[in-house]
């Protein structure tokens, strides 16, 4: 029975790389020399195949993969549904947080009751976040360098990972209110989890013994 892993490049794939080991399993190419998107391993019934960290969920709700690792980040955008989470990695971990422009007077304008224009890629993440602290705001969904939208005045705020907060300082902009810690979740298609039961269990038994011995 083929198990297909679905993973994104970077630091969950190379933080995911010691827990496929503890597995059995390992990817026998270079991915960061090649540009193919699926991988066999040592195990001929086991193959990797690389997609955007947003669509990981997508690739296992769907049934494009029977299993994957995707951040808390990614499935809360995602929704969850259609997804057996019985893992939390406890890897690629940082946090997601509230950022503005350095003189911004973040606490201030919320005091107001300041309408904020925020821009992220994680709207729902930050539309939960606004709602329960009761401030108002418009939603700038965005792809990707989200630290330019207060330097050119779009967004007041961004809401966006953190990890050494170097990118940050480095695009002048301060971290103000951190929403909530992250890190990566082993995630399973619940269809697959009924019809491949044996070894998906051993994955998923070998990843949570490998991650209660870090
Ligand atoms: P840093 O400069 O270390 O605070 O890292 C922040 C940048 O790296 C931001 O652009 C984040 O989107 C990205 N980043 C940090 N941690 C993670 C993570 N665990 N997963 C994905 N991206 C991350």
């Amino acid at each position: 029975m083929s198990i297909t892993i679905a993973l994104s490049k970077g630091r969950i794939y190379d933080e995911t790389v010691p827990l496929l080991a503890a597995a059995g399993i390992a990817v026998t190419e270079d991915i960061e020399k090649s540009r193919k998107l699926i991988f066999e391993t040592n195990q001929s019934h086991v193959r990797v195949v690389l997609v955007r960290a947003s669509d990981v969920p997508v690739y296992v709700e769907y049934g494009g993969a029977d299993l994957g690792v995707a951040g808390l980040d990614s499935l809360i955008e995602h929704g969850g549904q259609g997804l057996y989470q019985p893992l939390d990695l406890r890897i690629a971990r940082c946090r997601i947080s509230v950022a503005v422009r350095n003189g911004f007077d973040y606490a201030h304008a919320v005091k107001q009751g300041a309408r904020l224009r925020i821009a992220t890629k994680y709207p729902e993440i930050a539309r939960n976040f606004f709602a329960a602290k009761g401030v108002h705001v418009d939603m700038i969904k965005l792809y990707g360098s989200m630290e330019l939208a207060p330097l050119t005045g779009m967004a007041d705020a961004i809401v966006d990972l953190v990890s050494t907060g170097n990118t940050l300082r480095a695009n002048d902009l301060v971290e103000v209110e951190p929403i909530m810690d992250i890190s990566s979740r082993l995630i399973v298609n619940q269809a697959s989890l009924k019809l491949k039961q044996a070894p998906l269990r051993a994955i998923i038994d070998a990843f949570a013994s490998a991650v209660s011995k870090n």
